[in-house]
């Protein structure tokens, strides 16, 4: 099989940690790419991966002029970026009249220009070596619309309609672009919710319990294969059936 090099941000992440790994389970290359702020927390995670063909990379995937660096240092060192999941996402959680311009712009720029950045990169290599996977981590909020985060639910919305336009435009060179939306699954991010919250929204969940980072990953992984080439431009819900639709 064709060694692929898989690059996945907020890679050390709650949801990035696990993708990465079963990326690297199905015999890829990883790179994760987060920030660099974190010493502690970058540790722990070469502890965890410690033996896989898993490595830190430094960057703010906001920055389009680092993206584009980062890429070509990518191809130049490993010959090639095949597989992309844009999984680096944040919150800032505020009703729409509390919320500051900051907190829109910086959770756009984190979780939509952001596979913007690393698509415009990457997506050149991709088209003249013929093969590409990419893997754009939305959101059951982009779907539904959430309380408190008109900016989180139209940037993972957004993510989408990114997701089915790219999947055009690569559909006929080997290249496929979808996107996976979550629903609630164990990460520091949901950890984050005020308990009552938490109880609330697992009663509303069909198969019963908060998602495991894991599944998430197996459907990054089932994406990424190589003989998965003929889905694209779609969107895989992963909720526990919290939200269906058609
Ligand atoms: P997480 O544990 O907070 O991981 C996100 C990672 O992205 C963190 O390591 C974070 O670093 C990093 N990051 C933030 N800003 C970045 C930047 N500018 N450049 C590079 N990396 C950056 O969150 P998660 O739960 O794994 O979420 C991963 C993705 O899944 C996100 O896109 C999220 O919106 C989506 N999602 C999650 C859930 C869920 O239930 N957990 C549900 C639906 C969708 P810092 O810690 O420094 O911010």
């Amino acid at each position: 099989m064709t060694q692929r090099i898989a690059v996945v941000t907020g890679g050390i992440g709650g949801l990035g940690t696990a993708i990465c790994k079963a990326l690297a389970a199905d015999g890829r290359t990883v790179i994760a790419a987060d920030l660099d702020g974190h010493p502690e927390r970058v540790a722990r995670f070469e502890h965890e991966v410690d033996g896989l063909d898993i490595r830190f990379a430094p960057l703010d995937v906001a920055d389009f002029n680092a993206c584009a660096t980062f890429v070509e240092a990518i191809q130049r060192e490993h010959g090639s970026l095949d597989i992309l999941v844009n999984n680096a996402g944040i919150t800032r959680d505020a009703t729409l009249r509390k919320m500051a311009p900051e907190q829109w712009q910086l959770l756009l720029d984190v979780n939509l220009t952001s596979a913007f950045n690393l698509c415009r990169g990457a997506i050149d290599g991709m088209i003249e070596r013929g093969f590409g996977r990419v893997v754009n981590i939305s959101s059951v909020s982009g779907q539904t619309g959430n309380f408190g985060q008109t900016n989180y639910a139209a940037a993972k919305a957004g993510l989408h309609g990114f997701t089915m336009s790219l999947a055009r435009e690569t559909a006929t060179k080997g290249i496929t672009v979808n996107s996976v939306s979550p629903g609630y699954i164990e990460t520091p991010m949901t950890r984050a919710m005020p308990d009552a919250v938490r109880e609330r929204t697992q009663a509303q969940i069909p198969v019963g319990r908060l998602g495991q980072p894991g599944d998430i990953a197996r459907a990054v992984a089932f994406l990424a294969a190589e003989d998965a080439g003929y889905i694209t431009g779609a969107n895989l819900p992963v909720n526990g059936g919290l939200f269906m639709d058609y």
